[in-house]
């Protein structure tokens, strides 16, 4: 199954890299690498179907969530290929800035994998939704996640009102798209379902997702298990 090769080809990137890594003193010059080999590692990562790449991450999470060090490629090689040629992030993640919720440990991702955007509650105004634009249309990522999470603060203070400042401007978004009574779990699944319709309101964004060229999916992450639900499962 094409999925499989998904895993060996990263597999072997990432096999390559931690080689690379093993003597210090014998590092290679940035001139000196490899280009071959980084054109092989980009394409495994960025050429896939949006449904593979999503069962990639899925099970990169199921690692993490049993207990697995982190598995990302964070390699000088890696640095310094990605620093020269550029970057090509397979998926964007739309996460809360809660400090628990650390999208690259969650995936096992390395450098030059994921594009990040977080905000508090992770609510999507224009300049997310630039950013959002810029990776996709830039960068050809091809998947984008929407990730809310459990006991999310700012939630469950769009739930309880008494927000002032900037800090309003937020819960206010959140407030807008819950029912009069809600608990915090059927609000944190709301408010993803809010993020993913701003971003369908890019006529670029959603003529790519009509078009099956990217999609975009929702899910929330257990901070105490560590394991990410994607919604619809
Ligand atoms: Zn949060």
């Amino acid at each position: 199954m094409s999925h499989e090769v998904f895993d060996d080809q990263t597999s072997k990137a990432h096999l390559e890299e931690s080689g690379g890594m093993s003597a210090p003193e014998q590092e290679p010059e940035q001139d000196a690498i490899e280009e071959d080999a980084y054109e092989a590692i980009e394409s495994a990562l960025a050429s896939h179907h949006h449904a593979q790449i999503l069962e990639h991450l899925h099970r990169r999470n199921a690692g993490y969530a049993a207990g697995d060090v982190h598995q990302g490629d964070l390699s000088r090689d890696t640095r310094l290929k990605t620093a020269k040629h550029g970057q090509n992030p397979y998926a964007v993640i739309v996460t809360c800035s809660d400090s628990r919720v650390p999208p690259e440990h969650i995936f096992h991702a390395g450098i030059g994998e994921l594009f990040v955007i977080r905000t508090a509650g992770n609510v999507v105004g224009d300049f997310e939704l630039g950013s959002i634009e810029y990776s996709v249309d830039h960068l050809k990522s091809n998947l984008i996640i929407v990730l809310g999470h459990t006991g999310c603060g700012a939630v469950e203070a769009a739930l309880g009102g008494g927000a002032h400042g900037f800090t309003k401007t937020i819960t206010d978004e959140i407030r807008a798209c819950l029912p009069e009574s809600c608990g915090a779990a059927e609000a944190e699944r709301l408010n993803v379902l809010n993020s993913m319709a701003r971003i369908r309101s890019s006529e670029l964004l959603r003529e790519l997702e009509d078009q099956d060229a990217i999609a975009i999916v929702g899910g929330i992450y257990d901070l105490a298990s560590g394991e990410v639900t994607f919604l619809g499962e």
